[in-house]
């Protein structure tokens, strides 16, 4: 397939749900190591009330799935993730448009413009062991895999497989923004709880697609 209508995308919100529910004591744990321990129900928490508000009515458009998606995720979630993640589905559903349909071109567009919206919500950078180190490298996969002429499916497998290597990346580093900047020298050789979401992210964006 070369294209991803709103149903694909619905089925990505909610393969991202259920992991994040089956992932929310391995990602809790990850963030007991450098964070405040709650990454885990934060995402599970977030993601039920999305599907919460998905299940009562289907949208048509792919800037009306995402935005809702957003919207939710900034209004149920407390944490830092909740604004970065909400901000990540509103930049995506807005540059994505009122359109049933994305061709894979428009679906990176999107997903970059999601990116963007991390960096402008959080000014992480790269290597400062946060979420962004596992979505910068797939956004960029994705860019570089269609570029050299892959179909769309396999095109999200590849930013899956470079998000998951940017999730391991994070265990050495030092982090640089968030909760786990305030142990500085000490959060280095534990994954980052938000890169791990992300990876998972993109790996059930994949499945989506395929
Ligand atoms: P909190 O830290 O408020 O408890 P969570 O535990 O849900 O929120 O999320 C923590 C994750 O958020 C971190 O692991 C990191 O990936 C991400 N994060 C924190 N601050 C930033 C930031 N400024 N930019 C990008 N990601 C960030
Ligand atoms: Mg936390
Ligand atoms: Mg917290």
């Amino acid at each position: 397939t070369s294209t991803i209508d709103t149903a694909a995308l619905h089925d990505w919100i909610s393969r991202f749900a259920v992991a994040m529910n089956d992932n929310r004591e391995w990602l809790t744990e990850l963030d007991s190591a450098i964070g405040d321990a709650d990454h885990g129900a934060n995402m599970a928490r977030g993601m039920a009330a999305v599907v919460d508000k998905l299940d009562a009515g289907a949208p048509e458009t792919i800037d009306e799935l995402l935005k809702g998606v957003g919207m939710t995720l900034v209004s149920s979630v407390g944490g830092a993730s909740g604004p970065l993640y909400g901000t990540f589905f509103l930049r995506m559903g807005m540059t994505a448009g009122a359109v049933p349909t994305l061709d894979a071109a428009s679906l990176a567009t999107a997903l970059r413009a999601g990116l963007d919206g991390v960096v402008a919500r959080g000014k992480a950078e790269a290597g400062d062991k946060t979420m962004y180190d596992a979505m910068a490298p797939a956004v960029d996969a994705l860019d570089s895999t269609l570029a050299a002429g892959a179909g769309l499916a396999a095109a999200l497998v590849a930013a899956a497989d470079a998000a998951a290597a940017g999730r391991d990346a994070t265990r050495p580093l030092v982090a640089r923004k968030g909760r786990a900047s305030y142990l500085g020298e000490r959060s280095a050789g534990h994954l980052d709880p938000g890169a791990a979401s992300t990876a998972i992210l993109f790996e059930t964006l994949a499945a989506a697609a395929q």
